[in-house]
């Protein structure tokens, strides 16, 4: 239950002064649903409304505020044209202008011979100067005095800076005063406000340094939120661990058969990666490991050899892919190895009903299946093990932490991998799995063939490469032709996607296909399935292309408007081809104008394959909020820390999260208290839900 203390501040965002229902639900999608999403929507710079004495000292092109008289009014002689205001001092005039005016409100409001305060951006017009659509005006007398300087706000359409100004001011009004939740010596030490006087400097600002990510009211805040994201993790961690966990050491026969069975021998990167696994395996906690490997790096293997340690215990194990393609993938590649070894290999997934569904459960149960691969069909509340002892993940972040835990429910002290082809940068990896340990495959099997990447022009280019398709196609070649989603518009991506089908089956012939998000989940398989059977030559493709689908010959890789992809969508679609003994080429096909970081995104992709460099010039290129911005990634958005610039803080926040978990790992202590405050503060509900109430 959320403490009574943050009520105020998860009260509806519309119920702030200022908005109401048609502006709160402009300022929810800008900010989020409650008052405490406006307290972290930072502002993005200052405005110094400088004070000045008269007209003639107005710098042009200046924000200004400055008391002047009412001269005289101009109404507009046509509708297009401005109200004009003429106002004078002792120095000369100036015109206040207003486009768009209605009825004779500006005459009452502002009366000739009135003296003004007026606040606005001052331009020189003709040597004249004009203040157009001043952002403050009205008698000098009752005018109050105006904030030097004011901070700006990210903005979206149809909400102006006054009103969001306004609710900002009056979230903060009621922000209560917080108990301390950090340290009090690490705050002394770096020299860090209150929780409140830090958020009343950000929004309230005098100086840059106020708002600046690295000034002490931000890191202040920043740190809060890393700490709040870093405490969650190490608690669902420690909740796993004391769960007791068993410990799973097979004699290694298994292991053996499926080793003498393999065509090829263990790189140094997955034999590392199992020795972390099987230590971890053979402890009586819980493992919760990550398994972080490029596309191709061989995360499979290394899956079914862990798979074996347990299988050779008498335990079984259950191994769960996002998707329908992707785990009959898994089962397909894997089955020839487990026959190897004289291990029982089911799959089960949503497709499969009635009869042959009750028997793969009725022998999972019994014991007669060792290995299961599927979806989240095994999730289902029927399907039940005899002995599961680790479960496999696939693709973590389609799933999820919560998933996660269910899969693990279905035994006992259950070990859990999970592995993920998104390459991370170490920094972040902190931050979306803090709560496991790592193991990385940064090493790809020999023999693998490099991808030729090429960089060109579309209106040059598009010619020339559609005509090299019939030979590439002559030689066995397949190919991916990648049309982007823009977001504007589904719609207009489909009929660029559609169009470009089109126009290569007239040149191509009918074995061009066509997938996209639209398509229903088996249509999709389908059509992939048509490809990596060799029913099709080309798939054209919105991104939908299934991560982690092998098609080994498919060996050329086109992607239109490649300009418009992220560094990791590149790479992971670049990541479908050279993954047979073909060699293999990515063409980048870009429009014109090409931007500064577009080319250095693509400059990247020719430069360089190791997904991990990828990452990180990524995060260097975007910044971290975008690289874990994303929702779909799953992975969690930052509001006020910004991992380029708080990197340390975020190690510091690791270790303060474990220190804390070593010394009141139920959060009873004062600063334990304070802490659930910061949970439930950033929203980290789920992570307070392994305490005993307090
Ligand atoms: P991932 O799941 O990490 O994308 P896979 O496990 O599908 O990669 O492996 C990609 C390909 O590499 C497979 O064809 C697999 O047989 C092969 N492979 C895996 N490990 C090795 C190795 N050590 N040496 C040579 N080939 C390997
Ligand atoms: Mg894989």
């Amino acid at each position: 239950m959320r403490p009574e203390i943050l009520f105020p501040l998860f009260a509806p965002i519309s119920s702030l002064p200022g908005l109401g229902p048609r502006l709160g639900k402009l300022a929810e999608r800008l900010a989020g649903p409650h008052v405490v999403d406006l307290l972290w929507h930072k502002p993005s710079g200052l405005i110094d409304r400088m004070a000045v004495g008269s007209i003639a000292e107005a710098p042009d092109g200046r924000v200004v505020t400055l008391t002047v008289r009412v001269d005289g009014h101009a109404p507009p002689v046509q509708a297009n044209r401005p109200y004009r205001i003429r106002c004078t001092d002792h120095t000369g005039m100036m015109d206040l202008v207003f486009f768009h005016v209605k009825g004779d409100w500006l005459g009452k409001k502002l009366p000739v011979g009135q003296k003004i305060t007026v606040s606005g951006k001052a331009e020189r017009f003709n040597g004249q100067l004009q203040i157009v659509h001043p952002d403050y005006y009205g008698p000098a007398e009752d005018s109050p005095p105006l904030a030097k300087v004011e901070p700006t706000y990210p903005l979206t359409g149809g909400l102006n800076p006054k009103p969001l100004r306004t609710a900002i001011q009056a979230a903060l009004a009621r922000a209560p005063d917080m108990p301390e939740w950090q340290d009090a010596a690490w705050l002394k030490r770096q020299g860090w406000p209150e929780w409140k006087s830090a958020l009343t400097t950000l929004h309230c600002p005098e100086t840059e340094r106020d708002i600046d990510p690295n000034g002490p009211a931000r890191a202040r805040l920043a740190f809060d939120e890393l700490l709040a994201n870093q405490l969650a993790l190490a608690l669902v961690r420690w909740h796993q661990r004391r769960l007791s966990g068993r410990e799973v050491t097979g004699d290694g026969r298994l292991r053996a058969k499926v080793a003498a069975a393999l065509p090829y021998t263990l790189t140094g990167a997955q034999q590392r990666s199992l020795a972390d696994i099987y230590a971890d395996m053979g402890q009586p906690v819980r493992m919760l490991r990550l398994l972080q490997g490029d596309v191709g790096s061989g995360k499979t293997v290394v899956a079914l050899m862990a798979m074996l340690n347990a299988v050779e215990t008498g335990a079984q194990a259950a191994l769960m892919a996002p998707t329908e393609i992707l785990a009959r993938q898994h089962a397909d590649s894997l089955a020839p190895l487990a026959d190897a070894a004289g291990v029982r290999l089911a799959i089960l997934t949503g497709r499969d009903k009635g009869k042959a569904r009750q028997a793969v459960l009725d022998r999972l149960l019994s014991g007669e299946i060792d290995i299961l691969v599927g979806t989240h069909a095994i999730f289902q509340e029927d399907v039940a093990f005899r002995d599961l002892a680790l479960a496999v993940i696939d693709e973590q972040h389609k799933f999820g932490v919560h998933q996660r835990l269910q899969l693990a429910a279905k035994g006992r002290g259950v070990d859990t991998l999970v592995m993920t082809a998104t390459p991370i940068p170490r920094t972040l990896t902190l931050t979306a799995y803090g709560d496991m340990d790592v193991s990385r495959l940064d090493e790809k099997p020999p023999g693998r063939q490099p991808v030729k990447t090429l960089v060109m022009p579309a209106a040059e280019k598009l010619d020339e490469v559609v005509h090299s398709l019939p030979r590439a196609i002559r030689n066995g070649q397949r190919i991916y032709w990648v049309c982007p989603l823009v977001e504007e518009s589904e719609t207009v991506d489909l009929a660029a996607a559609t169009f470009r089908h089109a126009t290569l089956r007239e040149f191509l012939g009918d074995r061009v296909g066509l997938v996209h998000g639209k398509m229903k989940g088996a249509e999709k398989d389908a059509v992939m399935a048509a490809f990596a059977e060799g029913q099709l030559d080309v798939l054209v493709a919105t991104t939908v292309i299934e991560v982690g689908v092998n098609v080994p010959e498919a060996t050329i890789m086109v992607i239109e408007h490649a300009e418009r992809f992220g560094l990791a969508q590149l790479h992971q679609l670049r990541g479908r081809v050279g993954r047979g003994t073909g060699a293999s080429t990515c063409l980048l096909l870009y429009e014109r104008p090409l931007g500064e970081t577009a080319r250095a995104r693509l400059e990247t992709m020719r430069d360089t394959e190791d997904g991990f460099i990828i990452a990180e010039k990524d995060l260097e290129l975007r910044g971290a909020g975008e690289v874990l911005g994303t929702r779909q990634s799953g992975l969690p958005e930052f509001r006020l820390a910004d991992v380029t610039v708080h990197g340390e803080l975020l190690a510091a926040a690791r270790d303060d999260a474990q220190l804390i978990i070593d010394r009141d790992p139920e959060l009873e202590k004062p600063r334990g208290q304070a802490l659930r405050v910061l949970l439930y503060l950033f929203e980290r509900d789920a992570a307070v839900k392994y305490l005993r109430s307090g």
